[in-house]
């Protein structure tokens, strides 16, 4: 029997999650499938952080400095699936498993280098900060978004990041709001 999952509760994944199907909002998400199906990519987005969503962040930034590898590591090392939708020498560029709007793509540097959040960013980063805005300029034309895309980077706890390994999230397919929550 399928469990059911408040939405919020997603974000507090594991690699134990993904070979399981789960229901959301009457939503059969299989996460052993490497790309959802397009309805459940079509979900009503909350814009407002809940309180699951700061404690996780908290929690994960109480252990950002401890240079143990994210779940992001083992999606670069293809030990858990994900749907890739750019890859090259530097950058990856997959389908986030919590879609925040129709197109919702995580742009990664595929060595961490120090860069847990932006806030750790040094000058000798620039070149593969400037590799990962235009991997996600080559996203939004990728996924047809180029008339209206957002380019969203969370970093630290008050802005909701919850896995410490920098990342653009690439958001488009609806019309997006300002302010953003
Ligand atoms: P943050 O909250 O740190 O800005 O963004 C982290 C993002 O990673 C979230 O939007 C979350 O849904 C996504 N995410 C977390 N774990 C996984 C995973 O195992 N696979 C994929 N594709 N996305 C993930």
């Amino acid at each position: 029997m399928a469990a059911l999952v408040p939405f919020s509760l997603l974000r507090n994944y594991s690699p134990f999650m993904l070979a399981r199907p789960f229901i959301v909002k009457g939503c059969n998400l299989n996460f052993s499938k490497s790309v959802l199906p397009l309805p459940c990519r079509r979900l009503p987005f909350s814009a407002r952080a809940t309180h699951d969503e700061q404690a996780a962040a908290k929690a994960a930034a109480a252990t950002a400095d401890s240079g143990a590898p994210t779940i992001f590591d083992k999606i670069i090392n293809k030990e858990i699936p994900s749907s890739i939708v750019y890859e090259d020498e530097k950058v990856l560029a997959f389908r986030d498993i919590n879609p925040q709007a129709p197109v919702h793509v995580l742009v990664i540097p595929k060595v961490r280098d120090g860069l847990t959040e932006l806030a750790k960013a040094e000058a000798r980063h620039g070149e593969i900060l400037g590799q990962l805005l235009y991997a996600a300029r080559i996203v939004a034309e990728k996924e047809g978004i180029l008339d209206g895309f957002r380019v969203v980077l969370n970093s630290g706890p008050s802005a909701c990041q919850s896995v410490y390994h920098l990342h653009l999230h690439v958001l488009g397919g609806r019309q997006m709001n300002w302010p953003p929550g």
